[in-house]
């Protein structure tokens, strides 16, 4: 009686669990532990946010509403995408949904059949290919390269596509590398995917507003031409520090918009009702607070870059977005720890400083390039600093 479905058999559970698990235990332990393996933002969502939700509730706006969220939820997220991105799309181009992560996996399983290619350029964000696989699709990974900054190029995708290719994935801020294509990047890729007719666009834009200094550019609006088969995905997860309201949302062609939302409506139905009044709030409410954090986030940034100039054996380019660093440790690889244990791979790397300096971070091979690993810098600054010390200890201890 115990038989999954076969389309199971592609989808592992998250690779990062094993750390996770460990960082668990080592904290029952009484450890304690610092967790930089986490995509999420300390800060609190901001009050006036929360004030809206607290709102909902004591409005009574606690019951089910259109599955592809409120009108007044809908008319927030066009008027973001006008506003923020130059992209106008009518009531019946977008949807709300629990997180980005919903609307992807509802699009890929909206549209991919057996044999179905979607090619996902690596580093890359740990659930698109096993969405892909779960929709039965056939992921196809493309290597990126740190001397391209870590970028998919126009030849590559070019090189990359089949006619089986249902879907190209372009994420930018990237997680895990935090590398952010250039309008004229961006103008490139979109330049090769013209003369690709059948090609769908999956623009994850969840962290576009966490971005140093740079430019900020989206498919469909590099490349109106592109607009009627790109799905663009957003939300409020990492740009609000939302991850626990799970609002998501996506704008693009009505037919895809509609198949996404029967998926909806017979699965989870409207995403919350109390956080689509604070989601409207968001959007609404203007980004007043995102100059503080990244200036924050900016010195965070630093402290990591600091510590890993520190240490023979790591290095990184400086990220522009996101809050991650994706720091090389292909020289570590081959060195013997203070036990007397090699550590052969990046996730042994991994391990080993979250056993000798109570540190959890992610291996690259989690992200689909081994040799490195993903810190996030999303822990207040001195638990960061504390933590790099650490890491820069346990680093020294190898021989
Ligand atoms: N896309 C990327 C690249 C992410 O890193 C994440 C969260 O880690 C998501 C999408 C999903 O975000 P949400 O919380 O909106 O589902």
């Amino acid at each position: 009686h115990a038989r999954l479905a076969p389309r199971m058999s592609g989808a592992g559970s998250s690779p990062t669990a094993e750390i996770s698990n460990k960082v668990r235990a080592l904290t029952a332990q009484g450890h304690a532990v610092v967790n930089l393996g986490e995509g999420e933002l300390d800060f609190p969502t901001p009050p006036a946010i929360c004030a809206a939700g607290i709102a909902a509730i004591e409005d009574g706006d606690t019951k089910y509403t259109a599955v592809s969220g409120t009108a007044a939820l809908k008319a927030a997220i066009r008027s973001k995408f006008a506003r923020e991105n130059a992209l106008i799309y009518a009531d019946d181009e977008v949807i709300a949904g629990a997180g980005a992560k919903q609307l992807i996996f509802n699009a890929f399983l909206a549209t991919l059949a057996p044999g179905d290619e979607v090619i996902v350029p690596a580093p890359y964000w740990v659930s698109y290919p096993d969405m892909v696989r779960l929709a039965e699709g056939t992921p196809v990974i493309v290597a990126c390269t740190p001397e391209q900054g870590w970028k998919l190029t126009p030849d590559a995708l070019a090189a990359a596509i089949t006619a089986r290719t249902r879907w190209v994935v372009l994420n930018s801020p990237n997680n895990p590398t935090g590398a952010v294509y250039s309008p004229a990047e961006m103008k490139a890729l979109t330049d090769v995917l013209l003369a690709h007719p059948d090609v769908l666009v999956m623009a994850d834009d969840i962290y576009e507003h966490v971005r140093f200094d740079c430019a900020f550019a989206t498919p469909a609006a590099i490349a109106p031409e592109l607009r009627a088969r790109t799905l663009t995905v957003n939300g409020l997860s990492k740009g609000y520090s939302m991850t626990g309201w799970r609002i998501g949302y996506a704008g693009g062609p009505a037919w895809l918009i509609s198949a996404m939302q029967v998926l909806q409506s017979q699965s989870t139905s409207n995403p919350s009702t109390i956080s689509q009044r604070a989601a409207i709030a968001a959007l609404e409410g203007g980004l007043g607070f995102m100059a503080g954090w990244l200036d924050t986030l900016r010195a965070r940034r630093a402290i990591v870059l600091e510590a890993l100039g520190r240490i023979d054996g790591l290095s990184s380019d400086v990220p522009e977005g996101a809050f991650y660093v994706f720091a090389d440790c292909r020289a570590m690889i081959g060195a013997r720890a203070p036990d007397g244990r090699v550590i052969a791979s990046d996730l042994d790397f991994a391990t080993y400083l979250l056993d000798a300096a109570h540190v959890g971070v992610v291996h690259g091979s989690a992200f689909g390039t081994p040799g490195y690993i993903r810190i996030a810098y999303a822990v207040d600054t001195d638990t960061l600093r504390a933590a790099c010390g650490r890491i820069e200890q346990a680093c020294h201890a190898l021989s």
